[in-house]
């Protein structure tokens, strides 16, 4: 089973922490769209014989797609891979996008899910982050998808300057509010050569803190935990029978393509990334060119991944994997640097898991790092 993601470069207008690859000007709209399908021809025999799991939009902003370029994508997919007969498609939709018209489009197009960037239901956290959409929008939007999808996720982003825990908690409490099956929430980091970096920079907004972050967490999985949503990673909350597929399958080594440009792909060796310039991406697709580059992954490159990615899980890191996958000497390693955090009560061992505990779920990235092997090829 894999994926195939399909990266949209383009947004509305840039949001101030944002470092994702997009342009603003949308000139190159249906040339990319052309572009984009013939990437997915130029690949077909990548994964051949392997049957399609999962269709994502990413972006930038999927959503300023119309229904037949979506549908001309999803098409194209089809056409030249082997689709499972229920695929999860995915369409990430900012809320200025969703009107009546809009969503009620896309219900009868092949999108069965889609996952709402809203990030807040407070107008003076989405001034401050530049995001094109008001309060109202965000939560129109919501109650609308909510009559036509079933399969709705909402992204909120905490740890925002100024956002005090009432804030936070307000802002749960409105997207429970609305009872959507899935909640993906991220806090906001200051990525460098973004207008949130210079503005920090300046003194026009305060700095973010770690530890309001940290508490911000605590607030939002304890709040979703609560309301029934399992934390099935440490950015994702899903109710029974809803965890995002596609993201599973990520965090769990599954081979996708991504298509587009900056669009990362996995075959289970190698990773790839295409190049992020939507000029430079279209000409060579003209030529039946992939601008692709990629690097075969060590042992230990694969062993840091698992590591990473399966800390931030409720799926932990299987330590009979390790041993069978890399080695009894990486599974060594692993238990013996695990088990400071272990004492710690950040780690614990479950049956054959390494998994975090809910203190130490925000710290998971941190922590893997430490228990990293060092690549010496
Ligand atoms: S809409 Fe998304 S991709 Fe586009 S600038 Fe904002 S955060 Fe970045």
């Amino acid at each position: 089973m894999a994926g195939i993601y399909i990266h949209i470069p383009f947004c509305k207008q840039a949001c101030h922490y944002c470092d994702f690859h997009f342009s603003t000007n949308m000139k190159k709209k249906s040339q990319m769209v052309e572009a984009l399908c013939n990437e997915i021809f130029l690949r077909k025999n990548e994964f051949k014989g392997e049957n399609i799991r999962t269709i994502y939009f990413g972006g930038g902003t999927p959503s300023v797609l119309s229904v037949s370029e979506i549908e001309q994508l999803v098409n194209s997919v089809y056409e030249n891979y082997r689709v499972i007969s229920d695929p999860e498609i995915t369409l990430e939709a900012n809320p200025d996008d969703l009107n009546n018209i809009a969503i009620s489009e896309l219900n009868k197009s092949p999108i069965n899910r889609l996952s709402i960037g809203v990030q807040s239901f407070f107008e003076e956290d989405l001034k401050l982050m530049n995001r094109a959409h008001n309060a109202q929008e965000a939560q129109n939007c919501i109650l609308t998808a909510r009559s036509y999808f079933d399969n709705i996720s909402i992204d909120l982003i905490y740890g925002i300057p100024g956002m005090s825990d009432e804030r936070w908690k307000s802002n749960i409490e409105k997207a429970l509010s609305f009872d959507v099956p899935h909640i993906s929430s991220y806090a906001l980091t200051v990525e460098p050569k973004t207008a949130l970096k210079k503005f920090i920079e300046k003194g026009i907004v305060e700095d973010v803190d770690d530890e309001v972050a940290q508490r911000h967490f605590q607030i939002l999985n304890e709040t979703l935990t609560n309301a029934g949503y399992s934390c099935y990673e440490i950015s994702n909350f899903g109710k029974p029978g809803y965890f995002s597929k596609n993201n599973t399958a990520y965090w769990q080594q599954k081979r996708y393509i991504g298509i587009g440009p900056s669009a990362h792909s996995y075959n289970g060796e190698q990773r790839g990334w295409n190049i992020n310039n939507n000029s430079k991406y279209i000409e060579s697709i003209e030529k039946n060119k992939v601008p692709i580059e990629v690097e075969t992954l060590s042992t230990t490159d694969k062993y840091n991944e698992y590591v990473m990615t399966g800390l931030r899980t409720i799926w932990g890191v299987s330590l009979l994997r390790i041993k069978e996958d890399f080695g009894v000497n990486y599974r060594d390693y692993l238990i013996s640097q695990a088990q400071k955090y272990i004492d710690e009560h950040l780690l614990f061992v479950d049956d054959d898991k390494l998994m975090t505990t809910n203190k130490g779920k925000f710290l998971a990235d941190g922590i893997a790092s430490h228990l990293f092997m060092l690549n010496l090829s």
